[in-house]
Order: structure tokens, then C-alpha cells, then sequence
């Protein structure tokens, strides 16, 4: 039978992460993956990588309308979907190959097909047996399912991207990281989007000037919204999909060409057989770690979508690294969640890190805003792109940065030069001596800051 210090059970970001790591401190390490096009996890074979490779193609497609307020006239432009995704998937590509050797090249073992635990020290993969010291659980997650009829007749975000969508009418059904995402792609691309959420805002983890930026933004673009909304079936139309919808107390039945289903994903755990390891599931069916990432069994570690953590790429980088040291006996940092990024590539898109207001308040936490807005930024208005704004969250007993959001254009990058500012709890005076170059998107930091 293999032996193994470490088996790590998935290839996607908190997977690969951990197992560079372990390589790089001389472990001997193999990763278990369903197959070599899944290495890289849904992160870079469904969403991060192919959509965002999309949503750059729609911000190229909205920049080239508008080319004449440059003073360049580009005549007809034409937006080929299948060549959109073609485009993205040899990106997707690129990445994985690059990811694969380079894991190689590092020591990494790689075993193919679907694993599953005969005890905690041994698994299976199809009829072979492989023995470890130590297991990372990094399975990631699976698209929720909604309990309603005609459910089968949705779509989840990667079969959308996968059979791609030819059809003019699409209802998003949740507006939250995925449906705000898909929402601005498939309306730059021209079609009728509707989005269908359950909540009163979209992004409802944001306060409400970032939601309502936004959805202004959306209602501007022709993008309709069904807030405070539900899906209650879905069934085959003579020409597409019609959907029973409940709104302020009134039932109607709309068409549509597709309905996407972006209602949030769930940890996979089903197909490990965890009970022979004896490692405990919560009721989420997420696996239950400590802050070194270790599972109730003392020689498996989980991290990743597989966790009760934000199921973002970034943290399971993360939390990869901390299992991969905790096993090596190297204390790591505990991993700091609220200043966990949360960023969403819609247009406008939408940066937040840290506290919001809301919740400050909620817990009895007295701060003050401080906010800038790209119309007043001057390489935002060379750029032509002037929505939205920064606001920067502080303590009011002692200046310290507790959060900051931002809803405008590449506010998922400037949104990080918050970070260290909320990661190690800087005091405004301390983020207002920062010195930003002129002009650049990146001098809205210091706008807001102006005044200290
Ligand atoms: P999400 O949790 O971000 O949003 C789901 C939305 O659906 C919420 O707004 C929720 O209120 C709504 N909802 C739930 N049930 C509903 C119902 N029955 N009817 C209508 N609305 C309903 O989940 P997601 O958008 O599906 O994304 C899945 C995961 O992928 C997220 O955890 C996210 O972190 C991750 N993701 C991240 C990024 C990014 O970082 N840019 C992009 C895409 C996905």
C-alpha cells in the first residue's frame, strides 16, 4: 500500500496550498483529485478564473461602446459568446497546466478519482488503498439545492457557463455573490436579466449606501430586480422556462429562456465516508476544525468550502497554509475572518473588508464614516468611470480602521489598500500619512482620508 506523510483530499486552492507548503518543509505529499481537469478546484475550472476571464471580456465589450468619448470611433461591434468563453476557457487552460507542473515540480503526488476514508489513517480510491500520517479534507462544495418543483429545470452557474446561453431572457434567482456577478456579465452582454432575490437588498451582507449604489447601477443598466421575492416553480414553457413568482403578497407567472439558480453552495462531504474516520460533521454539513484547521480526529485537518468559514478562494489559501503548518508543528498566525476581502466582479463592482456599519451597530460598537466618491477622483474621471464611492469605518473611542467597502469601478482591487489598515488595526492618522501618487484610482484612500 502508498504511504504518505499527508493525503490531501482535493486539488482546488486550500488543496494545492497546502500542499506546496508541505513540500516546500520536505513532506512527502500526494494529492487526490477526481481528475487532472479538476485541478484547481471549482475555483479555477467553474467561477474565479472562467468568470472573471468573462466578466473582463463584457468590461472590454462596455469600455469599446463608449470608445467615441475618447475620440475613437470603432464602428460596429460584435460580442460572439462562444468565442467569450472560448477565450476564457484557454485562460482556464493556461492556469491549470501551469498549476500542474508546477505542483510536479515541487514534489506533489497526484492520485486520480473519487476518494473516500476505510478508516483515519487509510482511504480508498476506486479499488487501491493509501495509507497517511496525516489528511487534509479539502473537498470544497456543491451548488445548494432549492426544495421546489421544476427545481431540476434550473440551472447552477457552471452549467450555465458549460452549455452557455443562447436565449435573451435569463431570471437569476439569489443576488448575491454569484447572481450580481452573472447578472452585470449576461446584461453587457445584451440580454434581459432579471434578478430574483429572497432578501430585501442584494449583497444583504453589505450596508445599505453599497447595496443601493449598486442596485441604482443595475436599474441603470436595465437589469431588473425582484427584491423580497421568492421562486415558487418552475416548469416547461411551449418556448423556454415559465416561473411561478411571489411578490408582496401577488403570485404571477413569467417566461423566461433559462433560470439560474445562485442561491449559495454547500460544503461536500457526502461521497468521503467520514464516519469511518470518526470526523464530525456540523449540522451545516460542514466539517468542525479549530483554529489550526484540525478535525475532532487528530491526524485529519479540513479547509476550504468544506469548513464553516467564508467559502472564498483567498481564505482557503489560507486556511490551507495554517493546516499545512499545524501538521509540520509550525505555529502560524490564527487566521483573522472579518478582514477576510469580500469582493464581487459585477459593474460596478463591490470591495468590502472588515466590519460594516450595520454591524458595529448591531453590536453596540459607536464608529464614524468617512467616504470619498470616484466623481471627485480625478483618474476615475479621466477614465470615464464615476460611480460609487469609498467609505473607510472607524472606531470613534480610538481612531482605529475597522472596515471600509467600496462600490465603484476596480473596487475589488482598491478595497486592499484598506487591508493592512484593517488587518492590523491602524488608526486613521496613521492610513491618512500613506502617500498615494497622482492620479490614480488609488488617491480616493487618501480623499476620504483628507480631512484627519
Ligand atoms: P451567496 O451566499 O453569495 O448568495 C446567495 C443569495 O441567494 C443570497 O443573497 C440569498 O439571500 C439568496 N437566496 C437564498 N435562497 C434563496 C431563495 N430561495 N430565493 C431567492 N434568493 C435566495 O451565494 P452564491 O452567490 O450562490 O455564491 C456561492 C459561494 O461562492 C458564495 O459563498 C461565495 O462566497 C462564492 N463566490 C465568491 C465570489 C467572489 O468572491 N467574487 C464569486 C462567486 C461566488
Amino acid at each position: 500500500m502508498d504511504k504518505y506523510d499527508v493525503i490531501i483530499i482535493g486539488g482546488g486552492p486550500a488543496g494545492y496550498r497546502a500542499a506546496e507548503r508541505l513540500a516546500a518543509l520536505k513532506k512527502k505529499v500526494c494529492i487526490a483529485e477526481f481528475s487532472e481537469a479538476r485541478i484547481g478546484g471549482a475555483c479555477l475550472n467553474e467561477g474565479c478564473v472562467p468568470v472573471k476571464a468573462m466578466v473582463e471580456s463584457a468590461h472590454l465589450l462596455m469600455k469599446m461602446r463608449r470608445s467615441s468619448e475618447f475620440g475613437i470611433e470603432s464602428g460596429e461591434i460584435k460580442a460572439d459568446m462562444g468565442a467569450v468563453r472560448a477565450a476564457a476557457s484557454k485562460k482556464m487552460d493556461f492556469l491549470r497546466t501551469a498549476l500542474y507542473s508546477s505542483l510536479k515540480k515541487q514534489g506533489v503526488d497526484f492520485v486520480f478519482g473519487a476518494a473516500s476514508f476505510v478508516s483515519a489513517n487509510v482511504i480508498k480510491i476506486d479499488s487501491r488503498q493509501m495509507e497517511a500520517e496525516y489528511f487534509i479534507i479539502a473537498s470544497g462544495s456543491e451548488s445548494r439545492k432549492l426544495r421546489l418543483q421544476g427545481f431540476e429545470l434550473t440551472m447552477n452557474s457552471f452549467q450555465l457557463l458549460e452549455k452557455g446561453f443562447s436565449g435573451n431572457e435569463l431570471l437569476i434567482v439569489g443576488g448575491g455573490y454569484i447572481g450580481c456577478e452573472f447578472a452585470s456579465l449576461y446584461r453587457a452582454f445584451g440580454r434581459d436579466v432579471t434578478v430574483l432575490e429572497a432578501l430585501p437588498d442584494l449583497l444583504a451582507m453589505e450596508d445599505s449606501d453599497v447595496t443601493r449604489a449598486l442596485e441604482r447601477e443595475f436599474k441603470k443598466q436595465g437589469i431588473k430586480l425582484l427584491k423580497a421575492a421568492s421562486l415558487k416553480s418552475v416548469s416547461s414553457a411551449e418556448a423556454g422556462l415559465s416561473a411561478r413568482i411571489e411578490q408582496n403578497g401577488r403570485s404571477s407567472e413569467e417566461k423566461f429562456d433559462a433560470v439560474l439558480s445562485a442561491v449559495g453552495r454547500r460544503p461536500r462531504t457526502e461521497e468521503l465516508n467520514l464516519g469511518s474516520a470518526g470526523v464530525n460533521v456540523l449540522p451545516s454539513g460542514a466539517i468542525a476544525v479549530d483554529d489550526s484547521m484540525r478535525t475532532n480526529v487528530p491526524n485529519i485537518y479540513a479547509a476550504g468550502d468544506v469548513i464553516d468559514s467564508p467559502m472564498l478562494a483567498h481564505t482557503a489559501y489560507r486556511e490551507g497554509v495554517t493546516a499545512a503548518s499545524a501538521i509540520a508543528g509550525i505555529e502560524t498566525e490564527k487566521i483573522n475572518y472579518p478582514a477576510v476581502p469580500r469582493i464581487v466582479f459585477s459593474f460596478p463592482q463591490v470591495g468590502a473588508l472588515g466590519i460594516t456599519e450595520k454591524e458595529a451597530s448591531s453590536r453596540g460598537i459607536e464608529t464614524e464614516t468617512r467616504k470619498s466618491f470616484f466623481a471627485a477622483n480625478a483618474k476615475a474621471v479621466i477614465t470615464g468611470e464615476t460611480a460609487g464611492f469609498l467609505k473607510i469605518i472607524s472606531s470613534v473611542s480610538d481612531g482605529r480602521i475597522l472596515g471600509a467597502a467600496a462600490v465603484g469601478a476596480h473596487a475589488c482591487e482598491i478595497i486592499h489598500l484598506l487591508s493592512p489598515a484593517v488587518s492590523r488595526s491602524m488608526t486613521l492618522k496613521q492610513a491618512a500619512e500613506v502617500m498615494y501618487g497622482h492620479p490614480t484610482l488609488s488617491e480616493i484612500v487618501s480623499e476620504a482620508l483628507a480631512k484627519i
